[in-house]
């Protein structure tokens, strides 16, 4: 099935992480038409190319190099099309390859297989980039394009959910012990991995099948939650967020009149996902203004207008006829960042090439969340560096 023609059951896998956490979520997206991104465009293209690589590599007899250059040649003319996508994709292909040649054996590849999800999600189904079977292990492979969030292998309902339809597929051919997960998310240098036992997936997949019960119907509670409502369609609209996030801004009561350092860092957590309401509550506000609708207290004016060329090439030629220096007046030379001119020349080639020249200064102290990866710092001074500088 081609990628952007996936037909989306009403309980997605992809959207599992949402209807598992908010039961009556999936029911009450319905009403709001589901718009995709130009992200979300870019990233089936991405998932387009990346099949073909691994179908070529691992079906070359069916898939040999005439199919695959024309199908890949077909894919370039997209408008979305960037030569960065070979790359990435390459990334994703040299992973499959590298897992399946440590194997003792040639494990079974499975690419882009609807699998059936309907022992637990009523009509679910769901379509896995790609499973290798091998021995007791059934290994599910997902290849994220996105670069705005981490996404971790860890008890996620998505592979999970495909775990489970790849294990129901092969169990009857492969003495089936072991699950392996790996999310590979190249653009941002991600890879995540985790491994549960057929037990626990099996666990997993009877609290799937308790939860869609009452999702299919639209019941269960709502349950606001920053990751859940991130990407819901009614997140808007919904009330129960809207109370929660208002319950969180201003519901304080009788407390002290300086807040602790223990508060800040609760306040601070619980604010992060008011600051996001607010956002899409503002831009769906300013959707109904437009659409002719009163919102009491608001209008929609026209923000600050800009100025454009309506022929630059022109009006250049015109002021350099009047005796304006192109190179002084109107143009400017700049050097690309050093990010650009990485992405321009390849990873590897400017690291051989200028590495020497690199020096990495540290970043402006940033606040994040204590699950962040990077390690902590302070300002204050250990008895090491002191007894350094004392000598
Ligand atoms: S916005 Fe949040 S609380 Fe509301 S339905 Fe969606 S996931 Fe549930």
């Amino acid at each position: 099935m081609g990628h952007a023609g996936r037909a989306h059951a009403l309980l997605s896998a992809s959207g599992a992480h949402r209807w598992l956490v908010c039961t009556p979520s999936a029911k009450l997206e319905e009403q709001f038409p589901d718009s995709t991104s130009e992200a979300a465009r870019e990233g089936t293209l991405a998932h387009e190319l990346a099949e073909l690589k691994v179908r070529h590599y691992f079906y070359t007899t069916d898939f040999g190099k005439r199919k695959y250059t024309t199908c890949v040649n077909k894919l370039k003319k997209d408008e979305l099309w960037k030569d960065e996508m070979e790359r990435y994709t390459d990334e994703y292909l040299e992973y499959l390859k590298v897992t399946a040649l440590n194997l003792t054996s040639a494990p079974y590849v499975a690419i882009e297989q609807k699998l059936d999800l309907s022992v637990w999600i009523p009509e679910g189904f769901g379509t896995a980039d790609c499973v290798m079977v091998y021995g007791n292990t059934v290994h599910v492979f997902d290849f994220k394009y996105g670069k705005g969030v981490h996404v971790d292998a860890e008890q996620n309902p998505q592979v999970m959910l495909y775990a489970l339809g790849a294990y129901n597929t092969y169990k009857m051919l492969y003495p089936i012990t072991n699950i392996q997960m790996t999310i590979i998310q190249p653009r941002i240098d991600h890879v995540s991995e985790w491994s549960c036992s057929r037990e626990e997936l099996l666990d997993f997949g009877e609290e799937v099948k308790e939860k869609a019960a009452l999702a299919i119907e639209g019941k269960g509670e709502y349950h606001p939650d920053e990751k859940a409502c991130r990407f819901c369609r009614a997140k808007a609209q919904c009330r129960a967020r809207s109370d929660y996030n208002v319950k969180k801004a201003f519901d304080i009561g009788e407390l002290p009149p300086l807040i602790s350092v223990e508060e800040a860092g609760k306040r601070l957590l619980e604010l992060q996902d008011v600051v996001k309401y607010q956002k899409d509550l503002q831009e769906w506000a300013l959707s109904e203004c437009l659409a002719g609708k009163e919102v009491p207290g608001w209008k929609a004016v026209e923000g600050r207008s800009t100025r454009d060329w309506t022929n630059m090439d022109d009006a250049f030629e015109k002021l350099i006829s009047t005796g304006v220096s192109p190179e002084e007046m109107l143009y400017e030379k700049k050097p690309l960042t050093l990010a650009q001119v990485e992405k321009m020349v390849g990873k590897k080639e400017f690291q051989e090439a200028v590495g020497e020249f690199i020096e990495k200064r540290p970043g402006k102290p940033t606040l994040v969340k204590e699950s962040d990866k990077r390690e902590a710092i302070t300002n204050r001074v250990t008895a090491e560096q002191a007894f350094k500088e004392e000598n």
